[in-house]
């Protein structure tokens, strides 16, 4: 399946080439996938499948090599709080890999080695083409067959799943999920389009190179004044604007949206919708965020206003049950659930939803995650601001 593929239609026909029955079938594993696959396994849930269309952790193994983790690790579970980049009760990646911040290829070996000590069934290197609902029972149809079951996750992500409209020539941007390296890009001056985490990250790496950037958002996520990571930049980011690299080669344009890139005679032009114009050699890099997969499963769930899966309160499809989502994609309300630490509070929701459809009594299980942090079903004490002092 490819970014650029219809939504997959519940009526495709398919032949079921491994007829084992399974409880669930996890599309992707990533940090989502990985993570509910083993709370999963701890609500007692055996039979299941894990399947990637690469490798566990892949999206996080193709970040440019010099991206870390903005959120910070550290080893707070002996005092029962999780560590904030761990996806499992127990685990704690500060503590396994002695770094606080990881790079994408450190956290994709963490994932890995999770996937191994949990003994967690793996189905590698299978893309999932489509899947359909028959009788009750999921067909995910995969480029290696068509595998069966009472439910589906699907935590196939965002990272793979890059957005490049918004404006006219955006295709003649270069994403900067793309970028396996910011050293080894050519060229001393850029324009990076898009404001956020990924765009900051691009400007400081090539700021520290001794790059000039040019960096325009269309808001001003730098200036935001809310405390949710989710709206406004992180610490990590804040921090590194104050880097002297940072202050003295990146100019920043906020409420400055783009109208149209055009290459001509090898010149790259970026004009912003009130008329300046900005040239480059370099082609545009592009941070603008990602479209993500759950538009491929749009035909499994009802669609919010803003594009995102409607959810029920396990975090299940209101129109097709049996259909669950996980990852960076869940939304409630106006909460936004697309960091590590704020996903996994919702796996323990989802793992339960599946266990005691077969009648694997939770009570334990949800009473030790709930303890965690990993079983949020009361929503109404997030979204609190913090207090500025
Ligand atoms: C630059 C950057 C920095 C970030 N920093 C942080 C941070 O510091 N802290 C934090 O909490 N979050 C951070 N995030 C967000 C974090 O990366 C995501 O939350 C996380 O990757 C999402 O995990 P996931 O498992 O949903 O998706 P992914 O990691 O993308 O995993 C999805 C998996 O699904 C597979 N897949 C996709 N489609 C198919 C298919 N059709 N068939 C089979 N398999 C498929 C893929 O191969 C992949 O392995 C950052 C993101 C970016 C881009």
């Amino acid at each position: 399946m490819t970014a650029t593929q219809e939504p997959l239609q519940q009526d495709d026909v398919s032949d079921v080439t491994h007829s084992e029955l399974h409880d669930a079938i996890i599309v992707g594993a990533g940090a989502a996938g990985v993570g509910v696959a083993i709370a999963l396994s701890h609500a007692g849930v055996e039979n299941f499948l894990l399947i990637d269309r690469k490798e566990v952790g892949s999206s996080f193994e193709s970040w440019p090599d010099e991206t870390r983790f903005i959120t910070p690790s550290f080893p707070s579970n002996s005092i029962g709080m999780l560590d904030l980049n761990s996806i499992a009760v127990g685990v704690s990646p500060a503590f396994s890999m002695r770094v606080e911040h990881p790079t994408g290829s450190e956290f994709a070996k963490h994932l890995q080695d999770l996937a191994s000590f949990f003994e967690l069934p793996l189905q590698e290197n299978t893309d999932v083409k489509s899947i359909e609902k028959k009788d009750g029972i999921f067909h995910v149809v995969t480029d290696e067959g068509t595998f069966i079951s009472n439910n589906v996750i699907w935590a196939a992500g965002e990272y793979q799943y890059p957005q490049m409209r918004g404006f006219t020539g955006s295709e003649l941007c270069r994403h900067t999920s793309t970028v396996p390296n910011y050293g080894q890009l050519e060229g001393d001056d850029f324009l990076i389009i898009g404001g956020y985490e990924s765009g900051f990250d691009a400007a400081y790496h090539l700021a520290k190179r001794g790059c000039k950037v040019h960096l325009f958002d269309k808001e001003s996520p730098w200036n935001e004044e809310s405390s949710d990571p989710s709206v406004s930049l992180s610490t990590f980011s804040f921090e590194r604007m104050r880097d002297p690299t940072f202050e003295e080669n990146v100019k920043l344009f906020a409420q400055t949206p783009i109208r149209s890139v055009t290459l001509n005679d090898g010149i790259y032009e970026v004009t912003t919708a009130d008329f300046q114009t900005f040239q480059s050699k370099q082609q545009p890099l592009l941070a603008s965020g990602f479209d993500g997969s759950h538009r491929f499963v749009s035909d499994f769930f009802e669609q919010r206003d803003d594009g995102f899966p409607l959810l029920s309160d396990r975090d299940e499809s209101t129109i097709v049950p049996g259909m669950f989502l996980a990852g960076p994609s869940v939304r409630h309300g106006s909460l936004i659930f697309c960091f590590i630490f704020k996903y996994r509070q919702r796996f323990g929701i989802v793992a339960e939803a599946i266990a005691s459809s077969i009648g694997i009594p939770t009570d334990e299980f949800i009473d030790a995650y709930r303890s965690w942090g990993m079983y949020l079903d009361d929503l109404s004490c997030c979204g609190q601001e913090c207090l500025t002092c």
